[in-house]
């Protein structure tokens, strides 16, 4: 949908994209000097595999401040963005055959990655009424003697859903149960949370030494081309993902790393910032989403998503006759139609809805959800 509205605004159109997934903010600052004062430190050599050590304090650092969470920098491994950090790990973690559960909607990637690494996705379906989220009966039904890894997102790419503390220890209870299973925590979105302090699965303890913890500075700190992403989990996995990392790309970026030391090391500042900008433009696409017939929404806790219910347009017709038959095709028409770029739900899993990301100024947002109710309005 990103290159589909690039092409229409190449031809003059005015597309406003609610497809993409970062920020709509700069990098702050004082991270960019850090990257500066890099250079001429001349930082521009190879890397340690997994990171520069003083990088991976920081991360530990972190984990202890913010988390209340113990690691050693041997469990860090520093690598090309949390979806390098996410594919390391299921190739190393996942053989032939081995089951993956993921609950849907998930982000796009976790399937193909799973399917690279000749791993079978096992989905556990989540709807709008249960705010996307899993129940433990749910969890234990979807594990079989085959399942080797869970991997789910909170705060959730792409619902915004956020498990609290009482949720994560209910799925816990079962995890207790079947001790050979990994949990990949996906943290990305940590920091972008409204409603709750950040709860890690790896903070309960009978779990945590097979709990993969996923983050990175692309959300948090606007850094999503800088390519700055980290696990941190048992000393056998990180070593298996510095093993793995060390025959492809080999350590990350070096100026990047001096940059992510100066993001951790300032404090959270500019991301609360962030998250005030987000938390106003959430209230403004809840608000204007319920004024649109035909759509339903709850109210993400977390992320810059929402992900809305829009099956009450499947089998109407658009102006020329053409049928919308499924969430895809519902996307295309509000790009067509609409000139706003969003993303079908079946790119997640799950096809009765659409994604829209509100990393977008406050007037793009009035005037994308104008179109969109003034577009789907057309269909009958
Ligand atoms: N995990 C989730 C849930 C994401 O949404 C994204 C990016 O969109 C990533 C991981 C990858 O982040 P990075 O930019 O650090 O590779």
């Amino acid at each position: 949908m990103t290159k589909l509205g690039r092409e229409l605004a190449a031809k003059g159109i005015n597309v406003i994209s609610l497809s993409v997934g970062e920020p709509d903010f700069n990098t702050p600052d004082h991270v960019k000097e850090a990257a500066k004062k890099a250079l001429d430190e001349n930082f521009t050599r190879y890397s340690p595999v997994p990171g520069y050590p003083e990088l991976r304090q920081a991360i530990v650092n972190k984990l202890k401040n913010e988390n209340g969470l113990d690691y050693d920098i041997s469990q860090i491994v520093v690598s090309t963005g949390a979806k390098q950090s996410l594919s390391n790990v299921l190739l190393t973690l996942v053989n032939p055959g081995d089951e993956v559960i993921i609950p849907t909607p998930y982000w796009v990637s976790y399937s193909e990655m799973v399917t690279l690494a000749e791993g079978k996705s096992v989905f556990i379906d989540t709807e709008i009424d249960s705010d996307f989220k899993i129940t433990p009966a749910q969890l234990e039904a979807a594990i079989t003697d085959k399942s080797k890894v869970f991997m789910f997102s909170s705060p959730c790419n792409p619902t915004g859903s956020v498990y609290t503390k009482e949720e994560l220890a209910a799925l816990v209870k079962v995890f207790e149960k079947h001790p050979n299973i990994f949990i990949i925590s996906d943290e990305i979105y940590e920091h972008i949370n409204f409603v709750n302090q950040h709860e890690s699965i790896a903070q309960f303890p009978s779990v945590k030494d097979r709990v993969i913890i996923i983050n990175g500075f692309s959300k948090a700190f606007a850094m999503t081309g800088w390519r700055l992403g980290y696990i941190a989990a048992n000393k056998e996995i990180a070593a298996a993902n510095d093993k793995l990392q060390g025959q492809t790309t080999s350590g990350t970026c070096s100026i990047s790393q001096r940059a992510g030391i100066a993001a951790y090391e300032q404090g959270l500042e500019s991301v609360l910032e962030m998250k005030e900008a987000f938390a106003r433009r959430r209230q403004l696409v809840f608000d204007l989403l319920n004024d649109i017939p035909g759509v339903r929404t709850n109210l993400p806790q977390g992320a810059f998503y929402f992900f809305p219910e829009i099956s009450s347009f499947f089998g109407k017709k658009d102006p020329e006759g053409n049928v919308i038959k499924n969430s895809a095709d519902l996307a295309l028409f509000l790009l067509n139609y609409g000139h706003v770029a969003t993303v079908g739900g079946d790119s997640f899993g799950n096809n009765n809805y659409i994604r829209l990301s509100y990393a977008a100024s406050d007037e793009s947002l009035k005037e994308a959800l104008r179109r969109i109710k003034e577009a789907l309005a057309k269909l009958a």
